[in-house]
């Protein structure tokens, strides 16, 4: 058998959209059926280049801020959430607003209002600038101060060290965010840890169907785009778990060929913007390769789905046929 026969393709599961994700691209399909175009959307609706576009071609309209959308006009929060300072504004130009945060990054906002109301000082671990940071900080500006990673526990001061809790952004690495909490707690030993986790199912899943497959590959690809955390963070995880080089592509043309060379195990997966024809065009331009099994690696199954924003689901309602 030559080495291109043995060569083979070990497919994370899950991989791609997540629950929240769905959510928010249905939102705006929806949104664009019921009040049609254009729609408003307030940043990218999910970190994904393709999906953007996508929705793009059927009338979104993706704006950095409220500002900029005309008044009295529809838009839609993106599922990485908004600061109550967003909410406001919108209101004044009396926008109608439709809020896709996804409601695991809700959970982490209310986390921080009730600790901002116990005036605990709060460490909020996750990325400067990333939406879903602005967001959460927004909610209790005076209390919360983000840190990034270990080496940055140095520098937090707080007003009293027996009265500090800790919450995270929710598409982290696991295993980092622990090393930041072990090393906050080092500081702080009454640390106070949120009710549940905040890296949100979905997050811990990918990275572990990634960890699972990580040791056998020669090379992991990671579908996702590049502002995407959590895409990011497979590609991190899949280089710690033993994977002798790891990639992040938008898509399947990004692939460079050289990658494949002398390598035998190739493991796939995307972040959860992602959607699944984007990993398919991946295994087809794989197996072009002679990469032509795969291999499906399980980790966990996954069920959960949301409700569309209830602001949506009523004009749904209203629309439905009398005793339908
Ligand atoms: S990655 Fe997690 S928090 Fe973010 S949208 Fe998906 S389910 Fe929600």
């Amino acid at each position: 058998m030559t080495a291109t026969n043995r060569r083979r393709v070990l497919l994370a599961k899950p991989r791609g959209y997540c629950a929240g994700v769905d959510r928010a691209v249905v939102t705006v399909e929806k949104a664009l059926e019921q009040y049609g175009a254009p729609i408003y959307v307030r940043k990218q609706i999910v970190h994904n280049t393709h999906v953007v576009r996508t929705l793009e071609e059927r009338g979104a309209i993706f704006v950095e801020e409220t500002d900029e959308v005309p008044e009295g006009a529809i838009v839609v929060f993106s599922a990485h959430g908004v600061s109550p300072m967003v909410h406001e504004e919108a209101e004044r130009r009396q926008l109608k607003t439709i809020d896709a945060t996804c409601p695991l990054v809700t959970k982490v906002h209310k986390e921080a209002k009730r600790f901002a109301k116990e005036d605990r000082d709060i460490i909020l671990i996750g990325h400067t600038g990333h939406e879903e940071v602005e967001g959460t900080s927004g909610e209790a500006p005076e209390h919360i101060q983000v840190v990034e990673s270990p080496d940055e526990v140095d520098k937090v001061n707080v007003r009293n060290p027996d009265n500090v809790s800790w919450l995270s952004q929710t598409t982290l690495s696991v295993d980092e965010t622990n090393q930041t909490v072990d090393a906050l707690r080092q500081k702080f030993p009454n640390l106070l840890d949120p009710p549940s986790d905040d890296i949100c199912y979905a997050t811990s899943n990918r990275q572990d169907a990634v960890k699972e497959m990580a040791p056998e590959c020669d090379l992991v690809i990671v579908v996702g785009s590049d502002n995407s955390s959590n895409s990011v963070r497979l590609v991190e995880v899949a280089l710690d778990g033993g994977a002798s080089a790891a990639h992040l592509i938008d898509n399947a043309s990004l692939m460079e060929e050289a990658w494949l060379e002398g390598v035998t195990t190739v493991g796939v997966t995307s972040g959860a913007s992602v959607p699944d024809i984007l990993v398919q065009d991946l295994l087809r331009q794989l197996a072009e390769h002679g990469f032509d099994t795969v291999q499906e690696i399980e980790t966990a199954e996954e069920r959960l789905t949301f409700s569309l924003p209830k602001e949506l689901r009523k004009d749904l309602r209203a629309e439905e046929p009398a005793g339908s």
